[in-house]
């Protein structure tokens, strides 16, 4: 640590999340904690209820709509309690009450925290669960045998524990998909407009934690129970333009700042999912080429672009790399506290200089433990 600045050791944040912020993001919220410049006041003491917060929230949709490219048809909300929240209010009103069940896929850590809640509000057939291979890959299409009636599909886009990810839409066109993106939301461009429903939390990859964003298609409530806990419904907080009570004022201006970065300095998601592509390629790179002494968890055409988990042949060569490691400024690079080892997250704030030292760091650390 001696060695590396304060700056410098902020650039070189691997945590699994919440994640590494752009440096310039960083600057402009550390501006508006102390006055946001259209307004003179702080951001921690503006009110929700301003004209400044409603032209924030607007923009914030109209960004989100613009970067994953789907029509005004598709709501966008920001609401509190995390993306486990959306493990229960995304069954009570697609599930509750209804025979058919929900397929569910059990990919991972977080998929299977989904399903518990999912069985408390109705009937869930699990379609496939990667639980007897250890969740060291995904299924293949052959293996999926989706239900033409089920009341809708959910699933796990990136399992952030296990560093596995889906680089294709699987499931039936009629059943709407519905898919946790919390950890490569805006990570890279894809088909959204096949999503019925995509929801997301932002300390991952697009700003601090407090904020989750859900973005749902016009008509799929449209069954839902009458009866809800309103702060619970999607229907009231779509009413309520997401200001159904006091929102998160300071994490959705963080995720406004987050999306303005990746479409006027990054270049839009094509751009974004190439950088993130070309950090992946080097980690993985440097895995594949150290002859076994560095070992990946996920199977070659799984491996996640914002998760790279992997072992070493011992727990005293893990103990000693995070050591080490820590002690050279890179920092979050424990394994998730459910399986160990170790997992560079790489997340859409951390630049690539940033992984190019990382492997230097580990080509070095293998030379001197081989
Ligand atoms: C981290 C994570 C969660 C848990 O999110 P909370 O906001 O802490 O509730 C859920 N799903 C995925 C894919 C995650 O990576």
């Amino acid at each position: 640590m001696k060695t590396v600045s304060v700056r410098e050791r902020n650039q070189l944040n691997f945590s699994g999340g919440p994640g590494a912020l752009p440096e310039s993001v960083l600057r402009q919220l550390q501006e508006a904690i102390h006055a946001v410049p259209e307004v003179g006041l702080s951001i921690l003491g503006i009110s929700h209820r301003s004209d400044w917060f409603a032209a924030v929230v607007a923009e914030l949709q109209s960004n989100i709509r613009g970067l994953l490219g789907l029509p005004p048809s598709y709501h966008v909300l920001f609401l509190q309690g995390g993306a486990t929240q959306q493990f229960s209010m995304v069954p009570m009103a697609l599930l509750a009450g209804r025979s058919r069940p929900a397929d569910y896929l059990q990919t991972g850590y977080w998929s299977g925290k989904a399903l518990p809640e999912a069985r408390r509000e109705g009937p869930v057939r699990v379609v496939w669960s990667g639980q007897a291979c250890g969740f060291g890959r995904l299924p293949r299409d052959e293996e999926l045998d989706f239900a033409s009636d089920a009341a809708y599909l959910h699933y796990v886009s990136n399992e952030t524990v296990e560093g596995l990810q889906f680089h294709r839409v699987i499931g039936r066109d009629e059943v709407p998909r519905v898919c946790d993106m919390s950890s490569d939301f805006l990570s890279a461009p894809g088909e959204f407009g096949r999503f019925s429903m995509i929801y997301a939390h932002a300390q991952k990859n697009i700003g601090p934690s407090g904020v989750t964003v859900v973005v749902l298609k016009d008509g799929l409530l449209d069954g839902a129970p009458d009866a809800m806990p309103g702060f619970l419904d999607y229907r009231r907080q779509i009413e309520a333009g997401s200001i159904f009570n006091t929102p998160p004022v300071f994490a959705i201006y963080a995720v406004l700042l987050v999306t303005r970065w990746l479409r006027d300095d990054v270049g839009g998601l094509a751009a974004m999912g190439g950088i993130n592509a070309a950090k992946a390629r080097l980690l993985y790179r440097a895995l594949d080429r150290a002859d076994g002494f560095y070992r990946p968890r996920a199977a070659v055409p799984d491996r996640s672009t914002m998760n790279v988990a992997f072992t070493l042949a011992s727990p005293e060569l893990e103990k000693r790399f995070l050591a080490e490691a820590e002690d050279a400024g890179f920092s979050g690079l424990a394994g998730h506290r459910s399986v160990g080892g170790i997992r560079a997250s790489i997340y859409n704030g951390l630049q690539l200089g940033a992984v190019e030292k990382l492997v230097g760091f580990m080509d070095d650390y293998r030379r001197r433990h081989r």
